[in-house]
């Protein structure tokens, strides 16, 4: 088996564009196949260096790498052409002199297809004189002459596939400055390098019957073809930059993890065939096959993705998370490097809210309060659990100070304390814990009030508790004035 992923260098990695590099790479590991990486960068005006390079990178990131490659499109040009003078030689394709602006003008005002002008037109010319004229400098383009009948073709997803042949037009396959066009350029080469299997997205299925017309002209053995379902938003319309992001490498920076997205995106359009969908890499390679991709649409689920990976991320060792966790911080909150260098605090801190995040950025942005000196009040904590009333509130802090003032800090010793205080107050626990966090972490949720006792320590702990007494005495007299 051989196949192969040929991404036009136009822009960034698609998630579409990843999601079928992923299958051809899911296919071939799992026979023992061959894959190759083609650029295909023949459109120079739309190609870029750039665009290459972020392509490589976000396969990089997935961790989808290739065998052969990359390889690039443009490299073949004089066999492109070799092949399309080959088919004009033996009568399958013929000279079209006509000036295409002419054409599309008359084909117009008839209400027919340019390419039936464009044979008329060849048609009316002989044979040497058409190559005389071509002698002559005379510039040229190329047309396949699409035989009569009908082209039949099995797909690995859709099955039997056939189409007429009138529908199919005589296609340009050498422009008349001896350019070659896509569709003879992707044949030329899938057949070259031996590629059995042509996995790709649904948007190319009405090439298919051109490009199986064109094997059959150039008498070169025909590939098994795959088309693998379009992806689309939420509203079912063609997955877009309306729906969010679609660069994988948006992701990427997002901090999502790539095994996360590499499993999501090998849920869209296929599944394993039992209710499995946290899997590993290994695990995708062994389940998947053609058969069980879907025919119809796959939708793509940004809540999913993100559940995947809170789950990919709680299970993930927490060494493994520190330095990007770090380097987060730092970046984005702007957090002092001394703390973060003591692995064994941020080693604690992160398995505290790791089951709580689904992202490195919302890991990040939960450790800020404990990982920053200054403590950020979020404004409805204060509203919900301050300001309502400030008297009590102040109260509660102001107990809690003076209960844990001397206290042996151990987690057991803060409950049972906790706990005795609000029972003699005659409240609930919870009357205490929400003043209490929003002094700790300055955040309506965190993780359990205890652990975070422990985790910021007495002294921080006993520090914030007074700044908080502070500012509930501020809101107080506010109140008063
Ligand atoms: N270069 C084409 C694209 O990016 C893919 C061609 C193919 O897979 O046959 O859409």
């Amino acid at each position: 088996m051989r196949v192969r992923f040929a991404p036009s260098p136009t822009g960034y990695l698609h998630v579409g564009g990843a999601r079928t590099a992923l299958f051809n790479w899911l296919l071939a590991r799992k026979a023992g196949g061959v894959v190759i990486l083609r650029v295909e960068d023949t459109d120079r005006a739309r190609s870029s260096e750039e665009a290459t390079q972020a392509i490589l990178e976000g396969l990089g990131w997935l961790g989808i790498d290739w065998d052969i490659g990359p390889l690039f499109q443009s490299e073949g040009v004089e066999r492109h052409r070799a092949d399309a003078l080959r088919l004009l030689e033996e009568g399958k394709a013929y000279r079209d002199f006509a000036d295409p602006a002419a054409i599309r003008a008359e084909a117009e005002e008839r209400g027919v297809h340019p390419s039936r002008v464009a044979r008329e037109k060849a048609d009316l010319v002989a044979e040497d004189e058409s190559a005389a004229r071509a002698a002559a400098g005379e510039a040229f383009a190329v047309r396949f002459r699409v035989p009569a009948g009908e082209t039949r073709f099995t797909d690995l997803v859709h099955g039997d596939m056939r189409f007429g042949n009138d529908d199919i037009d005589d296609l340009v396959i050498l422009r008349s400055d001896g350019t070659p066009v896509y569709n003879l350029a992707v044949v030329s080469d899938d057949a070259h390098m031996r590629i059995t299997h042509v996995i790709r997205g649904d948007d190319h299925l009405s090439n298919t019957p051109k490009q199986v017309l064109l094997y059959r002209a150039l008498g070169l053995p025909e590939p098994a073809f795959a088309h693998v379902p379009l992806i689309l938003g939420p509203d079912g319309k063609r997955l877009s930059k309306r729906h969010g992001a679609t660069a994988v490498g948006e992701y990427e920076s997002q901090g999502l993890l790539p095994e996360a997205m590499v499993n999501f995106l090998a849920l869209l359009g296929w599944s394993p065939g039992d209710d499995r969908e946290i899997m590993e890499l290994d695990e995708l390679v062994a389940a998947f096959s053609m058969e069980r991709v879907l025919k119809k649409s796959a939708v793509f689920d940004s809540d999913k993705l993100m559940w995947l990976n809170g789950k990919r991320l709680a299970a993930k060792p927490t060494p493994e998370l520190i330095d990007t966790v770090c380097a987060r911080l730092e970046a984005v909150a702007g957090v002092d490097r001394v703390r973060l260098q003591d692995a064994e605090w941020m080693s604690r801190l992160i398995d505290l809210i790791k089951s709580r995040a689904r992202t490195i950025d919302d890991l990040a942005d939960q450790a800020v309060p404990f990982a920053a000196d200054e403590l950020e009040y979020e404004d409805k904590a204060i509203a919900k659990h301050w300001d309502k009333d400030p008297a009590v509130a102040l109260e509660r802090l102001e107990g809690l100070a003076r209960l844990w003032a001397d206290v042996d800090w151990t987690e057991e010793k803060l409950e049972e304390g906790l706990r005795g205080m609000a029972e003699s107050v005659g409240i609930g626990a919870g009357k205490l814990i929400h003043p209490l966090r929003v002094a700790l972490t300055g955040r309506m949720s965190s993780p359990g009030i205890f652990e975070v006792l422990m985790l910021l320590g007495k002294d921080r702990s006993l520090g914030r508790i007074a700044l908080g007494i502070e500012r509930t005495r501020d809101l107080r007299e506010k109140r008063l004035s």
